[in-house]
């Protein structure tokens, strides 16, 4: 009901998926646009926005696997400079418009409600959070539990949302699509997205492959390439550290790294059998100048 009550507070943030109508939530708990397109919120308060949903690789045991890891720590010395860096971004903290921020690609949400808990306590403005990925185990799981964040599954392609509708929109090693954040984020609102950097889990590539270098066909340089294209005047920080897995967290962390899915069954066995290990967590944090445009904005 809080859910309910929260999207019904917020219904002005959405436009259909189908048609990019606004749409309003109805009496039976259902966002629709005035074409017919409706999307009912489900009963642990998430709204299924994607009109075709394919099936994808992200299973119910992958999210449970990447909760328990990102419910873990290991991610917090990364979060807590995203969170830094979205403070400094605050500064109109008497402005009476809710901050308001998306996640896109927030799998099941962990990340989101950590940063939350980071950026409330620090700023004086409401916060609007809305957390939205294309896998339905993933939002599902994040919606369990009572946080007062949006949950949606949707497509970033149409993602559905109005035109500059956030202050800051977060795409944490997830895939983009630059030309839909640049119409989500409002004047003076920015980017951020996370890449894995060039070592990042480097332990796991020589485990399994037997070799140090990077697995991944784009490069972190092009990515950040990419997107320096699109939004220039980017500026990026790079967070590395170590982190001990023990076994447990281990077999978590390999089952949800795309990495291990083409290793060769006896490498990730040898590998299993391990009681502890090490790994390089390593990640570039990109961040977009504030979006040029009206002064209201709460962020600079
Ligand atoms: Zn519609």
């Amino acid at each position: 009901m809080a859910r309910a009550r929260l999207f019904a507070r917020n219904e002005q943030i959405f436009r259909c998926p189908v048609c990019s109508l606004p749409m309003r939530l109805g009496a039976q708990w259902s966002l629709a646009c005035a074409a017919g397109h409706s999307f009912d919120l489900s009963k642990d308060g998430y709204v299924h926005l994607l009109p075709n949903a394919k099936a994808s690789k992200y299973d119910k045991e992958l999210f449970r696997s990447r909760r328990l890891i990102n419910g873990s720590g290991y991610f917090a010395p990364l979060l807590d400079k995203l969170a830094d860096g979205m403070k400094e971004s605050i500064v109109e903290p008497s402005s009476a418009q809710p901050l308001s921020i998306l996640d896109a690609g927030c799998g099941e949400g962990s990340h989101l409600l950590y940063l939350l808990r980071k950026l409330e306590p620090a700023s004086q403005q409401d916060i609007l959070a809305a957390g939205m990925d294309a896998s339905k185990p993933g939002i599902a799981l994040a919606a369990k539990g009572n946080a007062p964040v949006i949950w949606c599954v949707a497509d970033l392609v149409r993602s559905p949302f109005r035109d500059r509708t956030f202050h800051m929109v977060c795409n944490i090693l997830s895939p983009s699509n630059y030309d839909e954040f640049r119409r989500l984020l409002a004047p003076g609102g920015r980017l951020v997205k996370v890449i894995p950097g060039p070592d990042y889990l480097k332990e796991f590539r020589q485990a399994l492959f037997g070799r140090p270098g990077p697995e991944r066909e784009e490069t972190s340089g092009e990515t950040a390439a990419l997107f320096a294209r699109h939004f220039p005047g980017m500026t990026q920080q790079r967070v590395r550290y170590e982190v001990r897995l023990d076994g447990q967290h281990l077999e978590a962390m390999l089952r949800m790294t795309p990495l291990s899915w083409h290793a060769p069954e006896e490498n990730m066995r040898r590998l299993l059998t391990q009681s502890a290990f090490a790994v390089t967590f390593d990640f570039i944090i990109l961040w977009s100048e504030p979006l040029r445009g009206s002064s209201k904005s709460p962020l600079r």
